[in-house]
């Protein structure tokens, strides 16, 4: 039996492993990290709380496929998920995505209904015709009260940038809503969480007789040459030893505080935050469905501090993106370079560098690794034929 090297034990190197293990491939999955499941990885600390290390997983898709894929290997906890933001003037906290509520509570308003806040946002928007950044998209769509207050410090936190360094379309996207609905994800159909957690989730899609698992193994240059094959979730410009210079990635530094059980900062697991303080936002793991698992009196509640990658050891969470394409394009040419490796093929967020949430990811590596098995004439199983072009 031929082998196939996997580079990273995340959602892309699981999905890679189990669609070639399946077909009949032995696979050895290497992963530097002492776990599995990568950025998705959860444990139950000493608080007897689960807690997901680094930073929140909320699994949400329209793609029924990507669903159906992960129910051979977990049920999900039924979640839908909401975000408060939390406001110090009024000393509680108030919806994210902005809404009806929102708006009434941060301008003392009675809005009614959702013309009651267009006409609202129409009086307090700015006449800025053709919006220069992402600052004056905001000024003529919300104002600047709205803006100062949910957009402005959260995204010099976040990106160390100012809306004006931003392009206008990276805002453009935030959605905005005239009722009071208050889900974070009110389109999409599918939501939950994996009923034993992550890590358990992708342990048991690497759970095959074909596939062996090495921890705390880094990649090296000689190991491909063992193999037929290499998919590799490792950050594409450290396997090109950063020749053309490093990607940018924003990183985050968690700060975990122990609290009592009873303790609450509003009512949602996710709390952001609007001050110019370092912290972006909070999870209250207590709150999200199973992941109370033992009594205790105490409870971890987790803080994020946003940093740059190279601030936090190379930890690498969101690829940069500036209004100039810089880092884009040079993804684009690390790509040529990895389009001359025959028997590598990069995958997933850091393989594509793109911020892919984890339904995207086995999305495109149900896909990747289906091409790939087609061309080899192995066709996928019909349960795994239709992973949607998304
Ligand atoms: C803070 C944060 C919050 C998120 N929240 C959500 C969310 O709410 N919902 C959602 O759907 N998605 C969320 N995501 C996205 C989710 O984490 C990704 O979609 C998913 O983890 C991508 O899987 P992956 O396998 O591509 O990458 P990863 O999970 O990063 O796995 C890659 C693995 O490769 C290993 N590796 C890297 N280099 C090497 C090397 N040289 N040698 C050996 N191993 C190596 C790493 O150690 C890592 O374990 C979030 C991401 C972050 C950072």
């Amino acid at each position: 039996m031929t082998a196939i090297l996997v580079v990273g034990a995340g959602f892309a190197g699981a999905v890679h492993a189990r669609e070639l293990a399946e077909r009949g491939w032995r696979v050895e999955v290497i992963d530097r990290r002492p776990h599995i499941a990568g950025n998705a990885f959860d444990m139950v600390d000493s608080t007897g709380v689960r807690r997901h290390v680094y930073g929140p997983h909320l699994f949400h898709t329209s793609n029924d496929r990507v669903v159906d894929w992960l129910r051979r290997f977990t049920d999900f906890l039924p979640y839908e998920h909401r975000v408060g933001a939390y406001v110090a003037e009024l000393g509680r906290c108030v919806p994210l995505p902005v809404n009806r509520t929102t708006i009434n509570a941060v301008f003392g308003e009675t809005l009614a209904d959702a013309a009651a806040v267009q006409d609202f946002l129409a009086r307090i928007a700015l006449p800025i015709a053709a919006p220069a950044n992402a600052a004056e998209y905001l000024h003529a769509r919300i104002g600047t009260r709205l803006t100062d207050l949910f957009f402005r410090p959260y995204t010099r936190k976040m990106w160390g940038l100012e809306l004006e360094q931003m392009a206008a379309a990276v805002v453009a996207r935030i959605p905005l809503r005239f009722d009071t609905d208050d889900r974070y994800f009110p389109t999409e159909t599918h939501q939950g969480l994996p009923k034993g957690g992550y890590t358990e989730l992708i342990g048991r899609i690497l759970d095959h007789p074909n596939i062996r698992v090495s921890l705390a193994t880094a990649f090296d240059q000689a190991m491909p040459k063992g193999f037929a094959f290499c998919f590799n979730s490792m950050p594409i410009d450290e396997y090109f030893g950063f020749a053309l210079g490093p990607l940018p990635y924003r990183s985050l530094r968690f700060h975990h505080r122990a609290e009592p059980r009873g303790y609450r900062l509003g009512t949602t697991a996710q709390v952001n935050f609007t001050d110019d303080g370092i912290y972006t936002r909070q999870s209250d793991w207590s709150l999200l469905p199973g992941h109370v698992l033992a009594a205790g009196p105490l409870k971890t509640v987790t803080l994020e501090e946003p940093c740059a990658d190279h601030e936090n050891g190379m930890e690498r969470y969101y690829p940069v993106k500036t209004s100039d394409g810089a880092p884009e394009k040079l993804y684009a040419r690390y790509r040529t370079l990895a389009q001359a490796e025959p028997k590598i093929q990069f995958i997933g967020r850091c393989g594509t560098y793109r911020y892919l949430d984890m339904d995207q990811v086995i999305n495109q590596s149900l896909q990747s690794v289906r091409a790939w098995l087609a061309e080899r004439g192995q066709a996928a199983s019909a349960r795994n034929t239709h992973a949607d072009d998304r």
